[in-house]
């Protein structure tokens, strides 16, 4: 059986009128990535920052270690690191000064040189933040979350915003992190970035989970049949084809054994599988913008 760090049961909440959370339910498995993706409003951030004892729930159950998070919250505390989509960082404090603050508020403290060198925070330790570049931000909001060596952490979009490879120098690291054996709660309006990472996914919209299973899963219940687009010579002249695949593709080289066996030439191959951005269009409806 698994562990679950985080159990979430039948949560809601309501701003007035708005139903941010229609009863959500889900469980976090110890060591694993566990992703949320939704869009703008989907209440990805509700839903964190009330596990993370931030926001009051209106219905539903939440344990975090085991314990009800709005009784247990001063022991589940020093266990948890939380990153805020929009958490403030002191402009005239340098990276190593704000991870030292953040460190000071905590008895068990992990050690900065550490946490610098794995963040690649080492060379611009001394600069302030106010000339941080948005990669070294999000690099340092991250590692903001280390400071006290928790088990269990909470990422809320960490690297919205950022260019393609600054945000696949993150994804490595908190890949590291999960190697490490840390178990991570993180949100996400990217595909790309919850199928890199996730180990199970959790597709939320408009306040409710529509799936959740790990992208594998999701991909051959939702993701719907791969197509295959050829252009070959035959009989001296150029023709197209468009052929439905199964799901994974598997088919593909055989049908090319059977042009061949034809005599006709295939010049040009395009397979295209299923991927998460497709399953989110089956499940909703509509495409995952930012
Ligand atoms: P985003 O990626 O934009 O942060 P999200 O998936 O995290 O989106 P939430 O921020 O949880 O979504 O918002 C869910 C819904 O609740 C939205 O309709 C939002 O407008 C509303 N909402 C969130 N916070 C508040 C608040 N403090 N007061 C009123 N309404 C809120």
């Amino acid at each position: 059986m698994n562990e679950s760090l985080v159990e979430v049961e039948n949560l809601r909440k309501s701003y007035g009128k708005t139903e941010a959370l229609k009863g959500i339910s889900f469980k976090v498995n110890k060591g694993e990535i566990f992703t949320l993706i939704g869009p703008n409003g989907a209440g990805k951030t509700t839903t964190l920052e009330i596990i993370e004892g931030l926001r009051k729930k209106d219905g539903g159950k939440i344990r975090v270690f085991g314990e009800d998070v709005e009784k247990g919250i001063s022991r589940i505390k020093p266990k948890i690191g939380v990153q805020l989509q929009h958490g403030a960082l002191y402009e005239y404090l340098t990276v190593k000064e704000v991870l030292i603050l953040f460190a000071s508020f905590y008895k068990k403290r992990a050690s900065i040189e550490a946490i610098l060198k794995k963040m690649a925070l080492k060379e611009i330790a001394h600069k302030w933040t106010k000339a941080l570049s948005g990669g070294q931000l999000q690099r340092l909001r991250i590692a903001t979350t280390l400071v006290n060596d928790p088990e269990l952490l909470f990422l809320d979009e960490p690297t919205t915003g950022l260019d393609p490879q600054s945000r696949r120098y993150i994804w490595k690291m908190i890949e590291d992190l999960r190697e490490e054996g840390k178990t991570i709660l993180l949100t996400t309006h990217y595909m790309e970035e919850a199928e890199k990472l996730a180990n199970r996914i959790a597709i939320i919209d408009r306040g409710e989970i529509l799936s959740i299973g790990t992208p594998a899963d999701l991909i051959t219940k939702y993701g719907g049949k791969a197509g295959m687009y050829i252009r070959v010579i035959e009989k001296k002249e150029e023709k197209e084809y468009r052929i439905n695949l199964k799901n994974s593709g598997a088919e593909a080289p055989q049908i090319l054994q059977e042009f061949a066996k034809k005599g006709i030439e295939v010049k040009y191959v395009e397979i295209k599988t299923p991927n998460m951005e497709d399953v989110f269009i089956n499940l909703t409806g509509k495409e995952l913008r930012e």
